[in-house]
């Protein structure tokens, strides 16, 4: 047999990326979960022994866990899958979407939600972990306990989007007019707007950020370009 049973869902893609630049003030940039890694065919079951089998023979990722009540941060390891938080004792949900047409609805959850190119939100309620956008968004109510990653075609009202990091895609080439405020703001690929980052903005090989650009710290990789109207206040000494 050619095929690994040992490798179950997107491990692969996942491992790949794993422990990459892993620091516990930044962002973390090796825990995309693009991949969607908890979204299963409706066919497929998770079937028990399949789980057991990860422990020995797989070394588990680990997927960053943050508490859509009560924001309490913890990891999980394995596959990401339905828990509670160790704080509150919430049930915490994971239901992983990809959106490719016209939607709108409600979803709660810790895992991922794509908005594709074509794909639209319009009058959505979201809490999410993740929000993967390549589409539009309009008169939205979303809550991004993780990471907001940009597509070239990401449109709409961005402003109102309340999340914790920001990810300009790789590839991606974004222009918004829209004020981004976040706690980190990644671009790994270009970049045009106007940013508040209370955080660490970080520029990778590569990537290129235009516009307007206030944040705490400003790392430039090298190979990573900047033209921009730069205010960096440099970390906040902390208050009496
Ligand atoms: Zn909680």
């Amino acid at each position: 047999m050619g095929s690994d049973p040992q490798v179950i869902g997107g491990f692969a893609s996942v491992q790949a990326v794993r422990r990459a630049g892993r620091n516990k003030q930044d962002p973390q940039f090796g825990k995309s979960r693009t991949t969607l890694p908890a979204a299963r065919k409706p066919t497929e079951k998770p079937g028990p022994s399949t789980t057991a089998r990860i422990g020995h023979t797989v070394i588990p990722d680990s997927f960053e866990i943050v508490c859509y009540e009560c924001g309490y941060t913890f990891t999980m390891r394995g596959q990401l899958r339905k828990t509670y938080c160790a704080k509150c004792r919430e049930i915490l949900v994971v239901d992983e979407q990809i959106i490719e047409t016209a939607w709108t609805g409600r979803v709660k959850t810790i895992g991922t939600v794509q908005v594709r190119n074509g794909g639209s939100l319009t009058g959505a309620h979201m809490v999410v972990g993740d929000l993967i956008l390549d589409g539009r968004v309009e008169d939205c109510t979303i809550k991004i306990c993780r990471r907001l990653e940009l597509g070239s075609h990401a449109s709409g009202d961005l402003a109102d989007i309340n999340t914790r990091d920001i990810l300009v895609r790789a590839g991606a080439n974004v222009s918004l007019r829209s004020k981004l405020e976040c706690q980190n703001f990644i671009v790994q690929g270009s970049f045009k707007g106007t940013i508040d980052v209370r955080g660490l903005v970080t520029i990778k090989p590569g990537a290129f950020l235009q516009g307007r650009v206030t944040a705490a710290r400003l790392l430039v990789e090298e190979g990573g370009g900047v033209k921009a109207t730069l205010k960096v206040t440099g970390a906040k000494k902390p208050e009496k």
